[in-house]
């Protein structure tokens, strides 16, 4: 079975997320930790997030997904900022443990001139800083599109940050398809290639979820333009191979694709008529 869903609005609160998912076709969700473009966070309603897990076990869910805030950013130049990505991951982190079965996924962050390897030390020590024994949300960093100074912009990037990590076994990645096409990764044509590539950099062991979404843009442009899925440069044939490989098939993919609920729900629909069983 195709596991999929697309991202909530978190606003109406946790098991409203659940239902919603299912009212679209959806076994899956993400949603945003905290304001995307801000960081404040509401107090967490413990009944809420207890009525979502017991909701979520009895329709059979697949692992949901917490993305953390666009603001996060634990390799800027400024101290303050990187505190600020410090504190929200450690507090997102320590939330996150009431949740069953969630992930949390964020964007490595943009180096903003300092380079990559003193981005990449910066975003470990975050990392071994907010991540704790006995921790049980596994953390996955996003394939980036590669604009600005972005980091994450290559599977090696990211191999790098992973290698410092204490905490490895609880340590992932997730694939945003508009990401690494626009990125430079040519999945529309050769996806054997791009995927044996991340095997080779990461390991495919590494791979715990799929952003799926079409991209506005043409491959290796690194401009990180969402469009809906089949109206894009990334397309639906591509879009069917990738739901359907062995490497990928199994794992639960994300819609971020600009769209309302009916929207996303079409999407999910034309996806599972893809999907070979
Ligand atoms: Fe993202
Ligand atoms: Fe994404
Ligand atoms: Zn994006």
């Amino acid at each position: 079975m195709l596991h999929i869903g697309c991202h909530l609005s978190v606003s109406k609160g946790f098991l409203h997320m659940g239902k919603e998912a299912v009212s679209i076709g959806a076994d899956t969700f993400q949603f945003f930790t905290r304001n995307p473009r801000g960081g404040s966070v509401r107090k967490l309603d413990i009944e809420d997030v207890q009525a979502l897990n017991h909701f979520m076990k009895e329709n059979h869910f697949a692992p949901i997904l917490a993305h953390a805030p666009y603001t996060l950013n634990g390799c800027s130049k400024t101290e303050k900022t990187r505190q600020f990505a410090v504190a929200a991951m450690t507090e997102d982190l320590q939330r996150l443990e009431y949740v069953e079965h969630c992930r949390y996924n964020f964007h490595p962050g943009s180096h903003v001139g300092q380079g990559v390897d003193t981005a990449v030390d910066f975003i470990a020590d975050m990392l071994n800083t907010a991540m704790f024994s006995g921790q049980k949300t596994t953390v996955l960093l996003e394939t980036m599109a590669g604009k600005g100074t972005e980091v994450g912009r290559n599977f090696t990037e990211l191999a790098r940050i992973l290698d410092k990590i204490k905490w490895i076994d609880k340590m992932g990645v997730c694939l945003d398809t508009c990401h690494v096409f626009d990125g430079g990764y040519d999945i529309v044509e050769r996806l054997d290639d791009v995927l044996r590539e991340f095997d080779h950099c990461i390991g495919l062991d590494k791979l715990k979820a799929v952003h799926i979404n079409d991209s506005k843009n043409t491959l290796g442009s690194h401009k990180d333009r969402h469009e809906k899925i089949g109206q894009g440069y990334i397309g639906i044939e591509a879009f069917t191979r990738i739901i359907n490989h062995p490497a990928l098939r199994n794992l639960p993919f994300y819609l971020e694709t600009p769209n309302d609920l009916a929207g996303y729900a079409s999407e999910i629909s034309v996806l599972r008529q893809a999907y070979r069983e």
